[in-house]
């Protein structure tokens, strides 16, 4: 008997049919005796529907009164499955987020959760009830109802788990769970049965997206036994350690994640004195532009180059901002290419293992991509490449490291 938090997305709670699947698939855990809390999503396409409602009356309403609406969807969903659980002879018990009280701080529209008290969910459960708590949602210290960021279901779900020290957190989704990379780009790519917490941070981050990045950090840190796995099949899915598992015979690559809308900017002919860098990205961060990969390098002439990559849609905002820079700077140019991607390579093992780096560009050259810039981490390596070769780089990797063989590291035993 176990204690399980389970967290239904928004296409597995999406029309009466699936919710009354959902309550069968809850109904089967109740009998092997289970405890069950259950936090759910809005309808799929709900969320959205209500945001479109709002900007029909105002551009940006008040984001007190957005989360009075955005989280009316999570609201419908608690209770149509109490009803689809009743219907089939098992108690259940609804709570939005004021009344578990999730309580969090006031930063509507992206609250964070501060304090989760569980005595009503407890007293629930001691009664032999599901418990359905919507997702999403909370209030703040004075009752307001808050919301907490987008695809924040997941993040109700970890929190949960952690505050009921539950055995497991499931994330029931639309996919298998978490795969070596995107399996539309690599049609043999393999469901991973474990990845540790830093390598799906590094995933999610890159582009993988499967979870809230936030509800992975939340579990790592609060040490939850996170598992994504697809509510459409009975499959035990991806489970989300915290260490990596040493049965694994070559545990070095978990998986390749890529970025497609990126652009790159480069200065050129920057004068090296100390304090440069800082002018030239300075400016940009203050717009409220997100700067990934930078590189600066001081070349034999003694000039200097500054690169960085921005996403695609900034990119011509921050030209802009780039062109002053450069002629208060006296630089040479400012160069916007658009037809970059960015392709990287996630794995724990990469810290023990050797000669990783070599692989990658050797599987690259072999393919005649040329890398414009490399960037790494302790547990990443990342390549910016020209665009239209992220298909054929990322299939090449998948390959060179041998991602898809079913006898391979993170394969199910
Ligand atoms: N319903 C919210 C959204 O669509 C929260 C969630 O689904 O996790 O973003
Ligand atoms: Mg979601």
């Amino acid at each position: 008997m176990a204690l399980i938090v389970q967290k239904y997305g928004g296409t597995s709670v999406g029309s009466v049919e699936r919710i009354e699947a959902v309550a069968d698939k809850i109904a089967g855990f109740r009998d092997k005796g289970d405890d069950i809390v259950v936090v759910v999503s809005a309808m799929s396409g709900e969320t959205n529907r209500l945001v479109a409602l709002a900007k029909e009356i105002m551009d940006q309403p008040t984001p007190r009164e957005m989360d009075v609406l955005l989280s009316t969807g999570e609201q419908v969903t608690i209770a149509l499955l109490c009803m689809a659980l009743e219907k089939r002879g098992y108690g259940a018990h609804s709570f939005t987020g004021g009344q578990v009280r999730i309580l969090t701080d006031d930063a509507h529209t992206k609250a964070r959760i501060k304090e989760i008290d569980s005595s009503r969910i407890h007293a629930q459960l001691e009664q032999q009830n599901v418990v359905v708590v919507a997702g999403f949602q909370g209030v703040d210290e004075v009752g307001n109802i808050t919301t907490l960021g987008r695809g924040g279901s997941d993040t109700t779900a970890v929190a949960l788990a952690a505050a009921l020290d539950a055995d497991e957190c499931q994330i029931y989704t639309d996919v298998k769970g978490v795969y070596t990379t995107d399996p539309r780009v690599v049609a043999d790519a393999r469901l991973l049965s474990t990845i540790t917490f830093e390598e799906m941070l590094e995933l999610a981050s890159l582009g993988a997206k499967v979870l809230q990045i936030r509800s992975v950090e939340f579990a790592g840190k609060y040490r939850v036994p996170l598992r994504v796995l697809s509510s459409f099949e009975d499959d035990p899915g991806t489970l989300i350690t915290l260490e990596e598992d040493s049965e694994m015979e070559d545990p070095s690559i978990a998986g390749i994640a890529f970025e497609r809308d990126e652009a790159k900017l480069t200065v050129t002919g920057v004068p090296d004195v100390p304090g440069i860098a800082y002018k030239v990205i300075g400016p940009v961060g203050e717009a409220g532009i997100e700067v990934d990969v930078i590189v600066q390098n001081v070349g034999a002439d003694g000039s200097n180059d500054i690169t960085f990559t921005v996403k695609r849609n900034d990119s011509e905002k921050a030209r802009k901002i780039l062109q002053d820079v450069c002629t208060s700077l006296q630089a040479r140019e400012v160069i916007l290419d658009t037809k970059i991607c960015k392709v990287s390579l996630v794995g724990v093992g990469m810290r023990s293992h050797a000669g990783i780096a070599a692989k990658m560009f050797k599987a690259l050259a072999d393919e005649s991509i040329n890398i414009q810039i490399i960037t790494t981490s302790e547990i990443k390596i990342s390549v910016v490449i020209e665009e239209k070769y992220l298909e054929l780089a990322v299939r090449a990797l998948h390959s060179a490291f041998n991602l898809g063989d079913p006898e391979s590291s993170h394969s199910s035993k």
